[in-house]
């Protein structure tokens, strides 16, 4: 029989390339968003599914038992940015909504999931984000979430492992192209005007992105391919990154435990200039921390004192 994958967040982005990827690789696929019409004409079969309602969880996976017999993966890609501000202006809400999607949405969908999965030895498939790994400025709450489903998975992997289901997260960094700044529903008048200390910071900041040329920006259709790798290759590790750029931007936290190689990239993203002193930021720190070998990572934090100015010279 054809394997059943589902993945949730099709109606735009990552997920919809994944769904037309997965269909192509002959999985039956279940394409859900909470607008399904939108998706009507696709080679995929759409389902409604709103992450943040269990019982429309429920109600879809009861429907693609029904219809199928069987579930073999699901991909969790819905996700939101929320916010671009500050936590401390911007207040509770936006911050408890965008865990709502981006962690308790995948917690609901991979918990409903796991029995199903269980009887065919299946696998969930997480996007995540280099934000789950890395914190980025006005990004609090949407890392805060993505560090939160790195602990959850993290935990769930070897429980799910001992009775046969894989745990799978692929961290992309920037992905150009898909909806996901628009869907925020912000713009830079309505985030600065609430940005009251960091209005300096944050307009650096917006700057920085508006000028564009990440040097480790992708499309969501690469991403998709990593994801499809995730949901096709025998014995995929639990953690893909989709680039390697980000494989790169990782292993400062990594190296670091001091925390300060992450904090001297991470601020570069603030200053007044083009994403291309964060890459000389970003490249320099690499290359610091790959010079201090091992046994000095031991001695306190030797890169406490790096600055700026030295990473990007
Ligand atoms: P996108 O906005 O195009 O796709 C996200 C989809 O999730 C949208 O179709 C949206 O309608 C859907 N969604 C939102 N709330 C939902 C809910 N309650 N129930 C069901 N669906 C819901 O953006 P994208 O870039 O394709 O994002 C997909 C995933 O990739 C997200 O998890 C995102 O965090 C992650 N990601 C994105 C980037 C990036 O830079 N765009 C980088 C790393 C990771």
């Amino acid at each position: 029989p054809k394997r059943v994958v589902l993945i949730t967040g099709c109606s735009s982005g990552i997920g919809r390339e994944t769904a037309l990827l997965a269909a192509r690789a002959g999985f039956t696929t279940i394409a859900t968003a909470r607008d399904p019409g939108r998706l009507a004409g696709e080679p995929f079969e759409a389902r409604r599914m709103d992450v943040t309602d269990e019982e429309s969880i429920a109600g879809c996976l009861a429907g693609v038992i029904a219809d199928h017999g069987r579930l073999d993966a699901v991909v969790n890609n819905a996700g939101v940015a929320n916010t671009f501000t500050s936590v401390e202006t911007a207040g509770m809400a936006p911050f408890r909504a965008g865990f709502e999607v981006n962690l308790f949405g995948v917690v609901a969908v991979t918990r409903a999931a796991l029995p199903l999965l269980r009887a065919t030895g299946g696998r969930v498939v997480t996007v995540g984000s280099t934000r789950g790994l890395i914190g980025q400025p006005f990004n609090e709450a949407y890392s805060a979430a993505k560090f939160a489903v790195e602990g959850f998975l993290e935990s769930l992997a070897p429980m799910a492992a001992a009775t046969g289901v894989r745990v799978v997260l692929v961290e992309p960094g920037p992905v150009l192209g898909t909806a996901f700044g628009a869907n925020a529903g912000v713009t830079r008048e309505s985030l600065l005007a609430e940005a009251g200390p960091y209005t300096e910071a944050l307009t650096d900041y917006l700057d920085q992105v508006a000028r564009g040329g990440h040097p480790g920006a992708q499309t969501g259709r690469d991403v998709a391919e990593v994801l499809l790798r995730a949901l096709t290759d025998e014995a995929p590790p639990f953690r893909i990154m989709t680039s390697d750029w980000g494989t790169e931007y990782a292993r400062t936290k990594l190296a670091d435990p001091s925390g300060a190689a992450v904090l001297a990239m991470t601020r570069s993203l603030l200053l007044p200039h083009t994403l291309d002193l964060h890459r000389r930021a970003v490249l320099r720190t690499v290359a610091l921390v790959d010079a201090i070998g091992d046994e000095q990572w031991k001695q306190p934090t030797p890169c406490a004192e790096w600055t700026l100015a030295e990473l990007v010279e």
